[in-house]
């Protein structure tokens, strides 16, 4: 498949030729550890061993590369295991990493719970002032690690000005696409050396599988990550590759949706008496909307906001949606609702990334958005 075509052609065909055996037009589910070679060394299209490489995985391998504009993307079991083999590529002990005010809990996690424990520094910088990233460099400092738009707050990081900080001191910026995913956001596009995936969200898009992803448009880095991915195993198994490259399919009509909705049901809580702020990027309002209109096709499903009433009417709102399922994840068709600070961001407490109490964090699924509005009214009573 051609990279010349447009984005909604490509998810829906790139790395998926007719299967050459019987013309099944969608990738079969290769549930199989090894192949027979044809004498020793003899292997058929490549394949020698799953944890190396297997072809339902690659179908969705290149897949991914190709909408995010890569020469290489790599899946993984989980968007923590991609982020992992990512860190152990790029790091060594006493390399030191900048990390946003604002990241998802997992990722802080994982560098301030175990990557440390090996040695590598981290820092804490606000990524939406590119000035404040580059005075929080270090001599030592190899990465510089963004999420655009942020999970909880929704922050904007202006994606080529940090590549232009990043590349100006000799390092690398890694963008974690989740929450725009490749059809709102192209990160390599404006600079990035790699982009993050958790495909558990939007990519699969219908909440029944978990997965990760790394996408590079350098060659030589493309080799380095892809020699660690199977030196280090956490893959994607075949099944979980097929719902992911399943759900990518309509990622293009889903995030349309999803936009849309999201930017009604922000109108809506901006003009509640009880929501005394919101944060969405869609919104004149937010501090970098114009660098979020820049570099986002649209603004995406989620929707932060806090309330008037503290943390115990925040877990009230929560407790109270019908349509909104009260949960953890984000990205799926359904809508979801959680408290980040009891659930999805605990690990930040005590941390510069804590989050507020009152704050409730919004997944805005594709339902019908009539159904969604009359769902917050009367939750928010
Ligand atoms: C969920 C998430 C992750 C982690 O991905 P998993 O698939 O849960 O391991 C990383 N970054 C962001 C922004 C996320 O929302």
């Amino acid at each position: 498949m051609s990279d010349q075509h447009a984005f909604e052609t490509l998810a829906i065909h790139a790395g998926q030729e007719p299967d050459p055996l019987t013309g099944a037009v969608v990738p079969p589910i290769y549930q199989v550890s090894t192949y027979k070679q044809d004498g020793v060394g003899g292997l058929r299209g490549g394949y020698e061993y799953s944890r190396s490489a297997n072809p339902t995985r690659t179908a969705l391998e290149e897949n991914l590369a190709a909408l995010e504009g890569g020469v290489r993307g790599l899946a993984f079991a989980s968007g923590l295991a991609a982020e992992d083999t990512l860190l152990r590529t790029l790091l060594a002990p006493g390399d030191h990493v900048v990390i946003p005010n604002d990241a998802y809990g997992g990722t802080f996690r994982l560098f301030a719970k175990v990557i440390s424990r090996w040695g590598v520094e981290w820092s804490v910088a606000d990524t939406s002032d590119p000035a404040a990233v580059r005075a929080a460099l270090r001599p030592s400092t190899k990465v510089i690690w963004v999420e655009t738009p942020s999970n909880p707050l929704l922050g904007i990081s202006d994606i080529a000005a940090l590549a232009e900080v990043a590349h100006s001191a000799g390092i690398r910026l890694v963008i974690d696409n989740t929450f725009a995913s490749p059809y709102l956001q192209q990160p390599l596009a404006l600079g990035a050396d790699v982009v993050v995936h958790s495909t558990t969200k939007y990519m699969g898009g219908h909440s029944d599988v978990v997965g990760g992803a790394l996408i590079t448009a350098d060659a030589a880095l493309a080799e380095e990550l892809a020699y660690h991915q199977n030196a280090m195993g956490a893959v994607a198994g075949p099944f979980d590759s097929w719902l992911t490259l399943r759900g990518i399919k309509t990622l293009a009509v889903r995030m349309d949706r999803h936009s849309a909705n999201a930017e009604r049901v922000a109108e809506l809580l901006v003009s509640h008496p009880k929501v005394t702020q919101v944060y969405y990027p869609g919104l004149p309002e937010h501090p970098l909307h114009e660098v979020a209109a820049k570099q986002m096709k649209s603004f995406g499903g989620m929707v932060s906001f806090r309330v008037a009433g503290g943390q115990e009417q925040a877990v009230e709102i929560c407790n109270r949606t019908e349509v909104f399922t009260l949960g953890e994840s984000l990205g799926g068709v359904e809508s979801l609702i959680e408290h980040p600070g009891l659930m999805t961001h605990a690990s930040t407490a005590g941390s510069q990334l804590e989050v507020p109490a009152d704050l409730v964090r919004l997944s805005v699924g594709i339902e019908s958005v009539d159904d969604l509005l009359a769902d917050l009214t009367q939750a928010l009573g």
